[in-house]
């Protein structure tokens, strides 16, 4: 057999056009050899994503602000390695040296300790109906005090709210205004100018939403990973008033957090954004194992689950790909799990897309029910009759019937269909009282 030869290996000159050849051969190797070294491949996937803005964290004196409001915190989960550090709250595992700022923008390394700039301080916060999460099987009807912070763990190029997520907590947040607290007794309303200044700490959260009569407060509208010391605190507070709490998420955590996390989580809706990870990286700078992952996880603790997916035309639209994320759900988190097949509408860095065409959508909902999914939702569009009505998976009744978002009727009884006494998966009843 003969040896192949190896760079580096003559003592001869090598010349240049053999150097350029073993060069092309070697990266050529590289990409290959993904098929059959899987761990390299997720090094490569999460150094291309791991993408921190080096020297960006705040100068001395805004700083100074920050810590005064009460908006820094030391981190939870991250490594010292002399001064830099590392943080392991999600897949990026972002490395930052002293000065850094993280591919989330609301992480800083300052002397060597990683702080959060996420802490107490929402861009914005809303009351919402659960159906808008979109949750469709747990506590319908209700109304759930909606709140983030700036800053994402993706970078998805069809994000919606990239006006928050791509955005750094100082950019959203002005510490320099006179000091605001928001808590009950509530004002009537808030000027612009509060409202970038206003601090809404996890007790005062907890007791905002109550004071609104919310049944849940969800984590929402960026990343609530990414807020992550915010979302448990407040979590915290949240059940010891006895409302519940709702993760909105991309499903990008690792696994330590999520199991820290997920005792004080009621619900989660998960956005399961393809199943394909080349697709992962292109289209959010993320990774799906890790989101299989933590689905696998909130199932094995007991989280309620609603999974959606955006079909984005020539990214997300592949029916032989959505049927197999179809099945996966069926064959791990059971065939009584929701999915939301939502449409695509052009915006952010994709505006030169079409809306997703309702024959995708229409035949990506036979595709799931076809792998035995009881319930398919089909969100983002109007006018469409049956798009977000829960049927009895036996008897096949319409049970709740919803346009955009509100229930104008709902037949359940007890949780079962009145018709068949078939029950119906899902958390129907109101949370018990408090005491
Ligand atoms: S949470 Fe933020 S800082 Fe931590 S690894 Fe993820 S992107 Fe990086």
């Amino acid at each position: 057999m003969t040896r192949v030869p190896q760079p580096g290996s003559t003592t001869r000159p090598i010349p240049r056009r053999q150097a350029l050849l073993w060069g092309a051969d070697a990266t050529l190797a590289l990409f290959a050899a993904d098929s059959w070294f899987p761990w390299l491949a997720r090094w490569r996937q999460r150094a291309a994503s791991a993408d921190i803005f080096p020297g960006d964290a705040p100068d001395d004196a805004l700083w100074a602000l920050w810590q005064q409001r009460g908006w820094a915190r030391e981190a939870l989960h991250y490594l010292k390695l002399g001064p830099n550090v590392q943080c392991k709250l999600c897949p990026n595992n972002c490395l930052l040296k002293p000065g850094d700022r993280s591919h989330c923008r609301n992480r800083i390394n300052r002397n060597g300790t990683l702080y959060t700039l996420a802490y107490g301080n929402p861009c914005t916060f809303h009351v919402d109906p659960i159906e808008k999460k979109p949750l469709f099987h747990y506590l319908p009807g209700s109304r759930s005090f909606s709140v983030a912070t700036a800053g994402c763990v993706f970078r998805c190029l069809n994000c919606q709210n990239w006006e928050i997520s791509q955005r750094k907590p100082e950019e959203t947040k002005d510490p320099r205004g006179p000091e605001f607290r928001l808590r009950p007794p509530l004002p009537a309303s808030l000027t612009r100018a509060q409202l970038q200044s206003l601090s809404l700490f996890p007790e005062d959260l907890a007791a905002v939403a109550e004071a609104l009569a919310c049944a849940t407060v969800s984590y929402t509208y960026s990343e609530p990973t990414a807020f992550y010391e915010y979302t448990l605190e407040s979590c915290r507070q949240v059940r010891a008033r006895g409302l519940r709490n709702v993760l909105v998420t991309c499903g990008s955590i690792e696994e330590r957090p999520l199991r820290e996390l997920a005792p004080f989580v009621d619900a989660a809706h998960v956005d399961l954004k393809g199943f394909d990870e080349g697709i992962y990286q292109k289209l959010n700078s993320g990774r799906l194992e890790p989101v299989l992952r933590t689905l696998r996880v909130l199932r094995e603790l007991g989280v309620w689950i609603e999974v959606i997916h955006l079909v984005v035309p020539t990214y997300t639209d592949a029916p032989d790909v959505f049927r197999r994320l179809a099945a996966w759900v069926a064959a791990h988190l059971g065939p009584d799990c929701p999915l939301h097949v939502s449409r695509f509408q052009p915006q952010h860095k994709l505006t030169h897309l079409p809306p997703t065409p309702l024959d995708t959508l229409l035949r990506a909902r036979e595709l799931a029910r076809g792998e035995g999914l009881h319930h398919v939702y089909i969100g983002n569009v109007r006018g469409l009759p049956d798009a977000e009505t829960t049927f009895c998976p036996k008897c096949h009744a319409a049970l709740i019937e919803r346009d955009v978002f509100a229930i104008t009727r709902n037949r359940l009884r007890t949780g079962a269909c009145p018709d068949c006494g078939t029950r119906i998966a899902g958390v129907w009843s109101p949370p018990p009282a408090r005491g």
